[in-house]
């Protein structure tokens, strides 16, 4: 058996910039990912304005959008500011250069390596193979094995399903219908020849069949054509019951780090892996940047629970939400994980 000082389970965004970090201080890092390749995984690929701080390339975004387009049963409302609010990624090509920036830090990934257990000093994968740990980390998106491991049930999630519909599709737009989607909400997030076109509902409240049929009335309506072509549907894990566990930790989706509000969690499963990092680097470090992006979940935890108060109760709280928004008595980023801003 091979040991190292930290195991991480799982190649996504949050695994590879807790490995990257960890890796730059001199530590032997595994990732060790299930797929055959990093990257590919069912997203909209929205990045809020305050990634940028992420250092990202420039050549990542495939569009940037300085207005956004907000429908809901009775408004329209269009959100403008004079920097990009939200950009887009390809998730291919987010995971190539993370796994890139790894790799060139000293990471060692491996790939097609599904982790089946998990024991006190080791992760065992299929066919046997044993990987010994001081730390582990469950980057292991929404249905963790590390998480389940560590007892922590999930009471409530997410689903998302996508459509990548080729074209030029020149605006960013959000519509919240709440008699065909509940309080979650279809989306047109526009990529470089293509755009994602889909849906975002709370599990409990929208079964993912209706949701599908939901969203291709609304398609119709709007003039795409989706039933012809193949969908792709995800959980999205916003249950969050803790992240540090003694040597163990859980960051991103397996946290349940995500917005119940919106579905996003690209941002936070980044931020919560690097804060996962300097904490195992140092025992004494107390990640103000973690509080912040708990103070902000729970927010969104918040506005989810009055939102979900009922069919009519809810239709008057979304109305009211992009009522304010459209104002500008909030502020977009309100609805967003970044946590740079006074929340
Ligand atoms: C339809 C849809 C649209 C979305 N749109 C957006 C958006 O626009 N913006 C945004 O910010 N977020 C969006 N999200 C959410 C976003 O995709 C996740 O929050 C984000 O990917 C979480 O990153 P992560 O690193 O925690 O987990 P993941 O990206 O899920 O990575 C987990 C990795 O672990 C691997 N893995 C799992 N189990 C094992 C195992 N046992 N052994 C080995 N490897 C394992 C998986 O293969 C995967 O590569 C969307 C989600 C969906 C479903």
């Amino acid at each position: 058996m091979k040991n190292f000082h930290t195991v991480i389970v799982g190649g996504g965004p949050g695994g590879l910039a807790c490995a990257t970090l960890l890796a730059q201080q001199g530590k032997d890092v595994l990732v060790l990912e299930r797929n055959s390749a990093i990257g590919p995984k069912v997203c909209a690929g929205g990045i809020p304005s305050v990634a940028q701080n992420l250092g990202f390339p420039e050549t990542l975004w495939e569009r940037s959008f300085t207005r956004q387009h907000i429908s809901s049963n009775w408004q329209h409302a269009v959100i403008q500011d004079d920097k990009p609010i939200i950009r887009t990624v390809d998730r291919v090509r987010l995971g190539r250069w993370m796994a890139e920036k790894a790799v060139a830090a000293g990471v060692s990934i491996k790939t097609d390596t599904l982790v089946l257990q998990i024991s006190e000093d080791r992760v065992t994968a299929k066919g046997g193979e044993e990987f010994g740990y001081n730390f582990l980390v469950g980057a292991d998106g929404s249905s963790s094995l590390v998480r389940r491991q560590l007892g922590i049930p999930t009471a409530d999630m997410g689903v998302g399903i996508n459509y990548q519909v080729p074209g030029n599709f020149p605006e960013m737009q959000w519509h919240l219908n709440t008699d065909l989607f509940g309080n979650g909400y279809a989306w047109i997030f526009p990529h470089q020849d293509t755009a994602s076109i889909g849906v975002y509902a709370r599990r409990s409240t929208s079964k993912p069949g209706m949701l599908l049929n939901s969203l291709h009335q609304w398609a119709a309506d709007h003039g795409h054509e989706l039933k012809s072509r193949q969908p792709q549907a995800a959980l999205i894990n916003f249950d969050f019951r803790g992240w540090h566990f003694n040597n163990r930790f859980l960051i991103g989706d397996a946290a349940g780090l995500a917005s119940g509000l919106t579905g996003e969690g690209i941002y936070s499963a980044i931020v919560s892996g690097e804060e996962a990092a300097r904490t195992i680097l140092n025992g004494e470090y107390e990640s103000s940047k973690m509080a912040q992006l708990i103070k902000k979940h729970h927010q969104h935890a918040r506005m989810l629970e009055l939102s979900s108060g009922g069919k009519l109760a809810g239709k008057l709280v979304l109305e009211a939400m992009v009522f304010c928004l459209r104002i500008g008595l909030i502020p977009f980023n309100a609805l967003e994980m970044g946590i740079n801003q006074p929340s």
